[in-house]
């Protein structure tokens, strides 16, 4: 499940320090559909009771819903609430020093810009470490839209690299 050979470069985001993803890569594996996903598919409307998002034709919006419709929570807020990302974005590199609050800064920025048109691509948490920033989100595709607005805009190295199911991304940016 690890992939081949040549997905081996970034080494340091194995095993250990994120034994939780790792662990969560594995209980995904079982799966054939995505579960926040395949688990939703409500009647229509329904509304997410935590963010208000409305499941219509097929797809989570912001527009508002009845106040009688049925209430089920989003696969976003699902997420949140279970603690389990569908991205993670590891930054780090002596660059990140000093630039912290630019980079964070222009990720807030994406999320917001994907956000208003797909409430379910989310910045769960950002996690700092030393030397090291994980920025966990709800949707792997908003992983990889912010890794790559931090590789146009400061340059450095994108690694994507998503589980054998295509279900969860690890992105990885460097400088
Ligand atoms: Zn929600």
């Amino acid at each position: 499940m690890d992939g081949g050979a040549d997905m081996t470069r970034d080494t340091n985001d194995r095993g250990g320090r994120e034994g939780q993803g790792a662990r969560r890569d594995r209980l995904i594996q079982g799966h054939d559909h995505d579960p926040y996903r395949a688990r939703g598919k409500p009647p229509e409307p329904t509304v997410c009771p935590e963010c208000s998002a409305t499941f219509r034709e097929g797809r989570w919006t912001w527009a508002a819903g009845p106040v009688d419709a049925p209430r089920q929570l989003c696969p976003a807020c699902q997420r949140l609430r279970d603690g389990y990302p569908g991205g993670y974005l590891t930054l780090d590199g002596d660059f990140l020093s000093g630039h912290e609050q630019d980079i964070l800064g222009l990720a807030r920025n994406v999320e917001e810009r994907e956000k208003k048109n797909h409430p379910l691509k989310r910045i769960m948490d950002v996690e700092t470490h030393e030397n090291r920033i994980v920025v966990t989100t709800t949707d792997m595709h908003l992983a990889r839209s912010i890794g790559e607005a931090i590789q146009h805009a400061y340059q450095g190295e994108l690694d994507l690299r998503y589980s054998d199911d295509e279900m969860l991304l690890r992105a990885h940016w460097h400088r």
